[in-house]
């Protein structure tokens, strides 16, 4: 057992883990965080395989993002950008619908694309338009609903969301039903038409190694998993208990809510295939949907983008379903062959990343934001306290410490 050891203790390395322990140090107080892995990141690590960079599933990172403006972070990440829109599969072939500064065919793609009569698209822009360009503050006052139920009062139905949103959204918000708050749904398509989408050169990993690298040397202690927590102390595996002036628990959700005593959230499970191959069946960085449904959620050709993530010439392709199991082979690669028209007989496969609890639900109606401060001397952050995302859980660590600092 040691005496108090900083001004706080915060259990967890992952995003939200991180921005909090980065706020306390600004504030010139001290703090130790306490994280059972071997590497800063939690849902967001990259791994070498074979020489090519594998993300702990296909995730993106936009620049948008309030919180990674505040930290400077875009600048710092040597950022390889995907375009702005998607190659969507139709029965006659892939369409491209992109932001015509991007891609100058991309706008033909809006009226080529099975996405229903003229009234139908009109629908569609204005609620896209609505969602990218009302201030921020209404769309957060907005009456928050189920994503398919507020679509519906306004309107947009049919083949928008069927060959549009739902394939674009379920991949993002990791289920297909589209239940997810729409106010959380709005923001993501906000963020999505207004920053750039693209991946750190080095991996996703990059992100928290760089939170990482700007905290005092030896402020994390990797391999030390907490057992329980208590206002100002935990005990770690191990036995030692460890004191503070406060506790921050940026575990991720379920370890959370189990530490905490509090409900634990549902839970959406993600599975991606990453396989390498000697042509890529486009050369465009940009994500394939599957206008009718079929089982992968998309795929993308992340070389497009990233060159850095393969050792050599060969491409390197992100293929994702929901759920934590991946299709049988056969099924993958004919599902892959029809979304992309190409052969993949000749797709090696390079790594299988399943993720059971990827992102923490925020069904129709859920508050934004829950409260960070549970007592005095108790403090929780992560995803499941803002919005499942990279934003949510950067600031939901932020909050933490500034509740922290301000004694509430
Ligand atoms: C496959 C996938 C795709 C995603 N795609 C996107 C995307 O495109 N855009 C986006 O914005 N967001 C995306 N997200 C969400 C984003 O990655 C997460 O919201 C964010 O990383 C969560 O960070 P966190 O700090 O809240 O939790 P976590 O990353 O879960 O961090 C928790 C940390 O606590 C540690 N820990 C757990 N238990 C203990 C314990 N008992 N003691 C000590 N340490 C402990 C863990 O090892 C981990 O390091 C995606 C997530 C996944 C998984």
């Amino acid at each position: 057992m040691t005496d108090r050891e900083a001004d706080v203790l915060v259990v967890g390395a992952g995003l939200a883990g991180l921005a909090a322990a980065l706020r306390v140090t600004a504030s010139g107080r001290t703090v130790r965080v306490l994280e059972a892995s071997d590497a800063p990141g939690g849902r967001m690590r990259s791994d070498r395989v074979d020489g090519f960079t594998i993300d702990r599933g296909f995730q993106v990172l936009n620049t948008a993002y309030p919180e990674l403006q505040r930290l400077g972070l875009p600048e710092a990440l040597d950022l390889r950008a995907f375009l702005r829109g998607a190659l969507l599969r139709g029965e006659d072939g892939l369409h491209l619908v992109a932001d015509p500064r991007q891609a100058p065919l991309g706008a033909a793609g809006l009226l080529t694309a099975p996405l229903g009569s003229a009234s139908d698209r009109a629908g569609l822009a204005a609620y896209l338009a609505q969602v990218t360009l009302v201030p921020a503050a209404l769309l957060r006052r907005g009456q928050d609903l189920e994503l398919r139920e507020a679509l519906r009062r306004r309107g947009v139905a049919g083949d928008p969301v069927e060959h549009f949103l739902r394939p674009f959204l379920q991949g993002v918000l990791l289920e297909r039903e589209l239940t997810t708050s729409s106010r959380f749904a709005a923001f993501v398509l906000r963020t999505f038409a207004r920053g750039t989408v693209g991946v750190p050169a080095a991996g996703m990993g990059a992100l928290p190694a760089a939170l990482a690298g700007r905290l005092p040397p030896g402020t994390i202690e990797y391999d030390a998993r907490v057992l329980a927590v208590r206002p100002g102390e935990v005990d770690v595996d191990g036995g030692e208990t460890r004191r503070a002036d406060a506790v921050v628990v940026a575990a991720d959700p379920v370890t959370a809510s189990a530490l905490l005593g509090l409900r634990r959230p549902a839970m959406h499970a993600v599975t991606t295939v990453w396989h390498a191959v000697a042509a890529p069946p486009t050369r465009r960085p940009v994500i394939a949907l599957d206008t009718a449904g079929g089982p992968v959620a998309n795929s993308v050709v992340m070389t497009n983008a990233a060159p850095t993530y393969s050792p050599d010439r060969r491409a390197l392709i992100a293929s994702s379903v929901l759920g934590p199991e991946p299709l049988p082979d056969p099924v993958l690669r004919a599902t892959l062959a029809r979304l992309w028209g190409v052969g993949t007989t000749m797709w090696e496969e390079v790594a299988v990343t399943r993720v059971p609890a990827a992102l923490p639900a925020l069904p129709g109606g859920s508050p934004l934001r829950s409260p960070v401060r549970l007592r005095e001397g108790l403090y929780v952050a992560g995803d499941h306290r803002d919005t499942p995302s990279i934003q949510g859980a950067l600031v939901s660590g932020r909050r933490a410490a500034d509740a922290y600092l301000a004694g509430r």
